[in-house]
C-alpha cells in the first residue's frame, strides 16, 4: 500500500481485526455484485470506497424516473443509461482506485459458469427468485460465499451462505424452489427508501467480514427487520439434507 492508500483506508486498519493485512486482503479481492438497484446501490458504493479491489457490475435494466427515490447509484441526469454502466460511473468517482467492469446483462447459468469461478464473493442485490437461485447454484457448484438480501414494502432480510464451508446451508435449504413462491416486487407493493439503504448496507459489512476473516458472518441466520416498528429478529436454519442443489455435497 501506498501513502495515499494507507490514508484513504485508515479507519479500516485502525481497526484491530482489519488492520493492514485485511485491508489488503479487501485491495486484492474480486466481488460479484448482481442487481445495481436498491440493495446494489449501497452495497457496491461501501465496497468501492472500501477498497475492493476489482467489482464486477452485473444489471440488465436502466436507470428510471421511479428509482432515484431509492437507487442512490444512479442520478437524474443519468435517466435511461444502463444501471451497470450508471453505477460504475459513480463508483470511478467514490473511489478511482477500484477496477468495476458492468455486465450489461441478466445473469443466465452459462454466463454465471464463466464469471463465479474468478470471484472471491457473491452478492445477491436482485429481485426475482430465478436469478436467486441462479446464483446460489453456482455459487454451491464453485463454492464461494453468496451473501443475500432482499426488501420490500418495510421489510428486510439478509443472511450468508458460505459455501466454502461443508457446514453452511445453501439459499435453497433456506427457501426451496417452486414451491408456488409468488414474486412481488417493489414496482407493485412499493418499498420505504432507506430500508433498501439499511439491507444493502448489512450486505456490504458481511462481505467485508467475510473477505477478511473478521468477525462472525450471518451463516444460518436469516436476520429479519420490521422498519414499521424497527425490530430485527434473528431466525436460526440449517442444511436441508435432502437439499436438491447442496445436498449431494
Ligand atoms: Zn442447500
Amino acid at each position: 500500500m501506498n501513502d495515499a492508500q494507507l490514508l484513504r483506508y485508515a479507519r479500516h486498519i485502525l481497526l484491530d481485526e482489519v488492520g493492514i493485512e485485511g485491508q489488503q486482503r479487501l485491495l486484492e479481492a474480486r466481488v460479484l455484485i448482481v442487481g445495481a438497484g436498491g440493495l446494489g446501490s449501497p452495497a457496491a458504493s461501501y465496497l468501492a470506497a472500501s477498497g475492493v479491489g476489482h467489482i464486477i457490475l452485473a444489471d440488465d435494466d436502466e436507470v428510471e424516473l421511479s428509482n432515484l427515490q431509492r437507487q442512490l447509484l444512479h442520478t437524474t441526469a443519468r435517466l435511461g443509461w444502463p444501471k451497470a454502466e450508471s453505477g460504475r460511473h459513480m463508483l470511478a468517482e467514490i473511489n478511482p482506485e477500484v477496477q468495476v467492469r458492468a455486465e450489461v446483462a441478466r445473469l443466465d447459468a452459462a454466463r454465471l459458469e464463466q464469471i463465479v469461478p474468478a470471484v472471491d464473493l457473491v452478492l445477491d442485490c436482485t429481485d426475482n427468485f430465478a436469478t436467486r437461485h441462479a446464483l446460489n447454484r453456482a455459487c454451491v457448484a464453485h463454492r464461494k460465499p453468496l451473501v443475500s438480501g432482499a426488501a420490500i414494502r418495510y421489510a428486510g432480510q439478509v443472511s450468508v451462505y458460505d459455501l466454502r464451508s461443508d457446514a453452511s446451508p445453501c439459499y435453497h435449504c433456506l427457501f426451496p424452489e417452486n414451491e408456488g413462491a409468488r414474486e412481488i416486487s417493489c414496482a407493485t407493493t412499493g418499498v420505504l427508501a432507506p430500508l433498501v439503504g439499511i439491507i444493502g448496507s448489512t450486505q456490504a459489512a458481511e462481505a467485508i467480514k467475510v473477505l477478511t476473516g473478521v468477525g462472525e458472518p450471518l451463516v444460518g441466520r436469516l436476520l429479519c427487520l420490521d422498519a414499521l416498528s424497527m425490530r430485527w429478529h434473528e431466525i436460526a436454519y440449517q442444511r436441508d439434507p435432502g437439499c436438491a442443489v447442496c445436498g449431494h455435497r
